[in-house]
């Protein structure tokens, strides 16, 4: 008896919540953790799968493969009172969000096969109402520009908004990585769905407080960005075991290491710049590919790694001589920060270096300014002009290259630099500046790939 009232009690609790009705498309690993997660919180999910045996397993309550405590979470009493299994999209029709959670496996040329991605959209769009608004939320794994694809799929008479909501979870911990360990990543064009989405996921994931709102694009290349950076750690790992192996180190207290380099350069500090330079970095990974050349490890990452910062740097004196090339205006160049980064007066490799002679060779004026690295660049380049400071430096300039991101440039006021400047050309290498301040200040601008 107060077993019983105890139910009705949490049963009670739980329909006393705003709870949505969304429909899961796609019955696999995602689906359906993604189906336990949403359920358990009280939401109402029609989950709808093509494949009419996996749905028949999923009525008599029976997971259709292993995942450790999904079985479980998915069949509790709670849970399966608020989740139905169907076969057919129209039993969905009362769903307010859609989440798509089908396989996007490779094509033969490698390229992502969104074909059941655009098939279950194309069933949503055939069985939704014409006058209410619905949410498809797509949570399979797919390359940049597929919401765009989606976007162009929609005939204008259905009232859909597109949100893209990628998915970390890993098989063996899917249910206690969605809950607990992975971001929550929502790209969207419709405010109105990015808040929807947002309220349901953080009310079945309290816990969970990284929250990322962006653009379509960004969340899908999060999504790539996230699985090739696992698959390059794993690859370097392996390619150190290799050598480990070959010359009697011990690959266990190498990772234990490297795991510390985790506190001086962690993760989310990574920020883009001109290529690393500096008095280690060129010279030990040059040093490092020579001993694994030694051993007849020809092709690793340390190998490619070094052919990818040449090739960054190369890049950007591109981007440079094409703006030289283009613009005859540009007569006078500032450029902001010497050494090779910032708290130090080292131009060993900086970007510099590479940067002066190109101007030269376009015989420009350059203005320098640099906090500490300005006696050193003078010995190998006297003919540049060195200021006393970064606003002299920006006087009269037609083009500003912020190229170390010294603390003092991230404090200038660039609503003064636009005054004193002669024409608003900016390269921000290190990306100090917001895009957003650039434009208001009315500056011609190119960043390292920030929106
Ligand atoms: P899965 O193969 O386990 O399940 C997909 C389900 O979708 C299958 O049951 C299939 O029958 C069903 N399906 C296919 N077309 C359908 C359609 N038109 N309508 C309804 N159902 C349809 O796939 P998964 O592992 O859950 O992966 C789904 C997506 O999530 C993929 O894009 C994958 O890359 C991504 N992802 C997977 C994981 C993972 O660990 N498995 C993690 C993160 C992201």
């Amino acid at each position: 008896m107060k077993k019983t009232v105890l139910f009705l009690g949490i049963l009670l609790w739980y329909h006393a919540l705003p709870a949505t009705h969304i429909a899961i498309i796609g019955c696999g690993y995602v689906g359906l953790t993604c189906c336990a997660v949403l359920a358990h919180q009280g939401n109402s999910i029609t989950c709808i799968d093509t494949d009419s045996h996996k749905i028949e397993l999923l009525t008599t309550a029976t997971l259709p493969f292993y995942e450790p405590g999904l079985q479980e979470r998915l069949f509790d009493v709670q849970t399966q009172s608020f989740v139905s299994y169907s076969t057919r999209m129209a039993d969905a029709v009362a769903a307010d969000i859609y989440y798509i959670c089908v396989p996007t496996p490779i094509n033969p040329d490698g390229s992502c096969n969104c074909s059941y991605l655009y098939q279950a959209y194309d069933t949503i769009l055939k069985t939704i109402p014409s006058h209410t608004v619905k949410i498809v939320c797509i949570k399979s794994t797919v390359p940049p520009g597929t919401m765009d694809n989606l976007a162009a799929r929609t005939p204008n008479h259905l009232l859909v908004d597109l949100v893209y909501n990628p998915e970390f979870m890993r098989e063996g911990s899917a249910l206690n990585d969605m809950q607990t360990r992975n971001p929550i990543v929502i790209g969207g064009e419709s405010c109105d769905a990015i808040a929807q989405i947002k309220t349901v996921l953080q009310n079945a994931l309290p816990t969970i407080k990284d929250v990322i709102i962006t653009n379509w694009k960004t969340a899908e290349l999060i999504k790539y960005s996230w699985n090739s950076f696992s698959a390059l750690r794993i690859t370097y790992v392996n390619e150190l075991a290799n050598i480990c192996r070959t010359i009697g180190a011990d690959i266990t207290l190498v990772t234990r290491a490297l795991g510390c380099s985790e506190k001086l350069l962690p993760t989310a500090d990574l920020k883009p710049g001109p290529g690393y330079g500096g008095s280690c970095l060129p010279k030990d990974t040059r040093a490092f590919a020579q001993v694994l050349n030694n051993h007849g490890f020809l092709e690793t990452l340390v190998h490619q790694t070094i052919r990818s910062n040449e090739q960054h740097k190369k890049q950007l004196l591109q981007a440079i001589e094409t703006i030289l090339s283009s613009r005859q205006d540009i007569k006078t160049v500032t450029l902001l920060g010497l050494a090779f980064k910032p708290n130090t007066d080292d131009i060993r490799n900086a970007i510099a270096l590479d940067i002066i002679p190109l101007l030269t060779q376009y015989a420009l004026s350059i203005n320098a300014y640099d906090p500490k690295a300005m006696l050193h660049m003078y010995t190998q380049f006297p003919h540049v002009s060195y200021c006393a400071t970064a606003y002299d430096a920006a006087k009269h300039s037609d083009l500003i290259i912020v190229l170390t991101e010294w603390d003092e440039f991230k404090a200038l006021d660039l609503a003064h630099i636009a005054q004193i400047c002669k024409t608003k050309h900016l390269i921000d290498t290190r990306n100090i500046f917001a895009p957003i301040d650039l434009k208001t200040f009315g500056f011609d601008y190119i960043t390292m790939g920030s929106v």
